[in-house]
């Protein structure tokens, strides 16, 4: 179970998703020229410091990130980064 990178350069954003995202999971369907996906990256902090290498702004993705209820099970940790 990961977490993968969403860059989309048309919003300029880089969106962090679960693995397990439906999201993630049509990527192949996806043919749109605005963004690319990355990944798979063991741990958010990973994923996290790639999206922010891109130097796009950083978010999670709301279906997968804070939604679901696996949320409840991790470590949430406060930063004004993100
Ligand atoms: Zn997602």
């Amino acid at each position: 179970m990961g977490y993968v990178v969403y860059v989309n350069k048309f919003h300029d954003r880089a969106v962090i998703h679960r693995e397990e995202c439906s999201y993630y999971q049509n990527r192949f369907k996806d043919r749109s020229k605005t963004g690319y996906w990355e990944g798979v990256f063991e741990t958010r902090e990973e994923a996290a410091e790639f999206a922010r290498s891109t130097g796009k702004k950083l978010a999670d993705c709301t279906f997968c990130m804070t939604r679901l209820p696996w949320k409840r099970r991790e470590r949430v940790r406060a930063s004004p980064m993100w």
